[in-house]
């Protein structure tokens, strides 16, 4: 049976090109159906402009899936908010995101990221935007990734919500190290990844990828896209099981967390990686003299845990007072068992 999301229709084993119109804005969808039935999976890219490591994805994973085999349908939106991603140049555009007072298009630069599931009787056109995505696509998915970008001293990370097994599910299945699990309470809530799981019971992951730029750099393009095979398999759409890491760490927003600063100006010398396990007494990070190199402060773990975040914020030459990086006592650490190899 052919399959149609916001006006777009593909036969089973093809791949359309098409387009979802709201007032005169042509918004980009692309529907690969698999020949044989199966779920759907919907990849939501760009709702922030300079956030683009999904919409560089898009084209390979295309190119690299087999619709013969394939069960079920991926639906790609490479670029949600287009009005906004043409008319910026901006290298970092996140102070603009909550502008409402564009006199175009009726506050199109409102963060469309705190109005989810949207209003259909809404002048402004994020509003009716989210609305319209979310009853011709997301709701009915059976898993939704929304690629963004991050800072650079965040680790790239899915969010899920807290209590939604399926989007944990989802979350841990997409092979990144971080996870994000997000309570009810205290939060943006109308944020795509917290409302929809609520509201429809549909499985939703935030993916952040460092850094928030105008460009994405290759590496980064084949992780997103690496990132949706895993979520493809675990779907059970194409054959075999996700590419899981050594160790997750599954990280509680709002949580006790320890946050390590300098005490004076020096290098920042970091020995973990973003998203790392530590034990008690574990070196994190020292900050060195600028003149001869020699170790001014060392900053080890307080306790066993998760570093949430690596720094520096904004330099690698620190001065007193700026974070070096956060570390959560409650992380949950997942330690997975190595790949089986298969025997032929
Ligand atoms: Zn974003």
């Amino acid at each position: 049976m052919a399959k149609s999301f916001l006006g777009v229709r593909a036969k089973p084993g093809q791949v359309a090109y098409g387009s979802f119109t709201l007032d005169d804005v042509h918004i980009p969808v692309v529907v690969a159906a698999g020949a044989k039935e199966g779920p759907t999976l919907a990849l939501h890219c760009a709702q922030h402009a300079t956030e683009y490591p999904g919409s560089a994805m898009i084209g390979p994973l295309l190119a690299g899936l087999d619709l013969a085999t394939q069960r079920g349908t991926v639906v790609a939106l490479p670029l949600v908010n287009i009005p906004y991603v043409v008319r910026t140049r901006l290298p970092n555009a996140y102070a603009r995101q909550d502008r409402s007072n564009d006199p175009i298009r009726n506050g199109v630069e409102f963060n469309i990221n705190r109005v989810w599931p949207g209003q259909p009787d809404r002048p402004e056109w994020n509003h009716r935007l989210a609305h319209a995505l979310t009853g011709g696509l997301l709701k009915d998915a059976d898993a939704v990734l929304d690629y963004h970008s991050c800072r650079m001293c965040d680790p790239d990370f899915a969010g899920c919500s807290k209590g939604h097994a399926p989007s944990r599910a989802l979350a841990l299945a997409t092979g990144l190290v971080a996870i994000d699990e997000v309570p009810e309470e205290g939060h943006f809530p109308g944020q795509m990844y917290r409302r929809l799981p609520i509201e429809f019971g549909t499985a939703v992951n935030l993916i952040e990828m460092a850094p928030t730029s105008l460009k994405t750099q290759f590496d980064k393009m084949q992780q997103a896209r690496r990132i949706a095979v895993n979520v493809m398999k675990h779907l059970g759409m194409i054959a075999g099981q996700p590419e899981l890491p050594p160790v997750q760490i599954v990280f509680h927003r709002l949580s006790e967390q320890y946050t390590l600063t300098a005490g004076e100006m020096g290098f920042a010398t970091f020995y973990q990686p973003e998203a790392a396990a530590v034990r008690k007494g574990d070196l994190i990070c020292e900050v060195r003299s600028l003149k001869d190199f020699s170790v001014l402060e060392r900053h080890v773990a307080a306790c066993d845990g998760g570093v949430a975040s690596v720094g520096p914020v904004e330099s690698h030459v620190v001065l007193p007072g700026e974070e070096l990086a956060t570390l959560q006592p409650g992380a949950e650490i997942i330690r997975n068992a190595p790949p089986r190899r298969s025997r032929r």
